[in-house]
């Protein structure tokens, strides 16, 4: 079950992966108004196993420490995130003059698969996708033929490259070599905007009919 709360001046999607059975999940890039995802994970009684983060930009982390400290459980990202969570300029957030640093729990890389303790069934591979970033990966659940894919790609678009880490040849060679190879039929969720999937991606994105 996935359900997603907007959050913050960016209206960024912070995503609830839960499996209904035993209210066991992942919490997705939570990226601002804490209160709001707190209050939404206590009324359902759910238990967030781990917080997971497609990169470090900090519309996607903003509210990670504070939930964080509220429920004790672990921070997820690709090991190449350290550079973004640890420097405000990396992360952005010193542009809004938060200066926002932390460090997570566990840094994964490219092919490590995250497994939901008490429903191995629901486990997300992680994909290392970078371009938008140098740590965007997508998070990819075979079972559920569903992705997180953060900023990497979204409906009709691909993410900004002009921050730090960010290169657009390398972004697209990675969508082409790493999402646009998952099953067609695979829904991609991203950090704004509606969810796409990858065959409505590969027939109408507008970078790559471009580029191709
Ligand atoms: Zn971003």
């Amino acid at each position: 079950m996935i359900k997603v709360l907007t959050v913050g001046r960016l209206q960024e999607h912070t995503y609830f992966f839960i499996d209904e059975k035993t209210k066991h999940g992942f919490l997705v890039d939570p990226g601002d108004e804490a209160e709001r995802i707190l209050s939404e994970i206590m009324s359902h009684r759910w238990v967030i196993e781990k917080i997971i983060l497609t990169h470090g930009h900090f519309d996607h982390i903003g509210a990670v420490e504070q939930i964080r400290n509220a429920i004790g459980c672990p921070v997820v990202i690709h090991e190449e995130g350290k550079a973004y969570l640890q420097n405000a300029e990396w992360n952005l957030s010193s542009i809004y003059g938060i200066g926002y640093t932390f460090d997570a729990d566990e840094y994964v890389q490219h092919g490590d698969v995250i497994v939901l303790e008490t429903n191995p069934d629901m486990n997300l591979r992680v994909i290392h996708a970078p371009g938008h970033t140098s740590d965007g990966a997508a998070y990819f659940c075979e079972k559920e033929k569903t992705a997180f894919v953060g900023d990497i790609i979204f409906n009709g678009a691909v993410g900004r490259c002009d921050n730090p880490g960010g290169n657009m040849n390398r972004l697209l060679s990675s969508i082409r070599a790493q999402i646009f190879t998952l099953p067609d039929e695979t829904v991609l969720f991203p950090g704004h905007g509606p969810s796409t999937t990858v065959k409505h991606e590969k027939a109408t994105n507008p970078f790559f009919n471009l580029y191709e």
